[in-house]
C-alpha cells in the first residue's frame, strides 16, 4: 500500500490518500488540545496508544457485528483504513454526568444516569462544535432520519459493549465520543476511540484515567494513558 499526499492535518491525526481510492491512512499525533483548539500540548507517546488501542477496541466491535472502518494496523502510529464521508456530528454517549453536561444541567459530576444518553453535535470548529437535535440535524440536510435512527441504534450497541469491555478492565466508561460515516457498506464507525475520546475512571477508586486529566492540568497525563493500555492488554 503506498501512502500518497496528506488530504487534511486535524488536531491529532493526519489523514493520507494512497494508491487505492477506497482506502486511507492515519497517522496519529502526540499533539494535544483541549476547548476547542484553546489548549495546546503534547502527551509524549499518545499518537501509540491512540493508534493502537482504537484498533484493538475496533476489532473487538467488530467480533461483536458493529461494522468500522479498520482495515490494518501498518505501524506504531499508522493505520489503514476505509475511506467514509464523515458524517459531521459529534455523537455523544453519556452513562454518568461529567463534563460539558454537569456544567450546562447543573447535575454534579460523577451523578449515576437513570438511562444512557445520545446526543449530538455539529461537529464545526468555526462554530464551536454546538450541541444539534434530530429535527435540526434533518432541517440542515447533515443526515436523514433513517441515518439519524441508524446511527443512535448503533452507538447505543457501542456503548453496551464498551461497558462490558472496559468493566473487564476495572474501568468504568463514563461517556464518549465517535464518529460515523458513509461508504458503499453504508453507514459505518470511524475516527477513533481512545482515552482522548472517552472518560474512563478506574472503577475502585474513580481516579481518572482519560484526557481531563490534560484538560483540567492534574499532572501524570502520560502514565493514565500508558494505564489503559496496560489493562485493556490484559484483560
Ligand atoms: P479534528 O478534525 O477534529 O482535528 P483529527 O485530528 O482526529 O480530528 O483528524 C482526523 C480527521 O479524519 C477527522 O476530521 C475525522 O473526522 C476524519 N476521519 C476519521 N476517519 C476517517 C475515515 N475513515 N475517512 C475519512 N475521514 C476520516
Ligand atoms: N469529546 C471528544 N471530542 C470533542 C468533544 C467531546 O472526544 O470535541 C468527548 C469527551 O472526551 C468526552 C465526551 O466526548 O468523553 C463528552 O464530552 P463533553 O460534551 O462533556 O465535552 P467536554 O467536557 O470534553 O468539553
Amino acid at each position: 500500500m503506498k501512502k500518497l499526499e496528506m488530504l487534511y492535518e486535524g488536531k491529532a491525526k493526519k489523514v493520507y490518500k494512497t494508491d487505492n481510492e477506497d482506502l486511507y491512512i492515519v497517522d496519529y499525533k502526540d499533539d494535544a488540545t483541549a476547548f476547542n483548539g484553546a489548549k495546546k500540548g503534547t502527551i509524549s507517546g499518545k499518537g501509540v496508544i491512540n493508534n493502537k488501542m482504537t484498533n484493538l477496541v475496533f476489532k473487538y466491535l467488530n467480533e461483536n457485528g458493529i461494522n468500522t472502518h479498520l482495515v490494518e494496523e501498518l505501524s506504531e502510529r499508522e493505520t489503514l483504513v476505509k475511506k467514509v464521508e464523515i458524517v459531521p456530528l459529534e455523537v455523544i454517549v453519556r452513562n454518568i454526568a461529567a463534563g460539558s453536561f454537569s456544567a450546562k444541567y447543573g447535575v454534579p459530576e460523577g451523578t449515576e444516569l437513570k438511562n444512557p444518553i445520545v446526543e449530538f453535535s455539529y461537529k464545526n470548529d468555526a462554530l464551536n462544535d454546538p450541541m444539534i437535535n434530530n429535527s435540526q440535524i434533518e432541517a440542515i440536510g447533515i443526515a436523514t432520519a433513517e441515518e439519524i435512527e441508524e446511527i443512535t441504534e448503533s452507538v447505543k450497541k457501542v456503548n453496551e459493549l464498551l461497558q462490558k469491555f472496559f468493566l473487564e478492565c476495572n474501568i468504568i466508561l463514563v461517556d464518549f465520543k465517535v464518529e460515523y460515516g458513509r461508504c458503499k457498506e453504508g453507514i459505518i464507525l470511524a475516527d477513533e476511540i481512545s482515552p482522548d475520546t472517552c472518560r474512563l475512571w478506574d472503577k475502585d477508586t474513580r481516579e481518572k484515567l482519560d484526557k481531563d486529566r490534560f484538560r483540567r492540568d492534574l499532572g501524570g497525563v502520560e502514565d493514565a494513558y500508558n494505564e489503559v493500555w496496560r489493562r485493556i492488554t490484559s484483560r
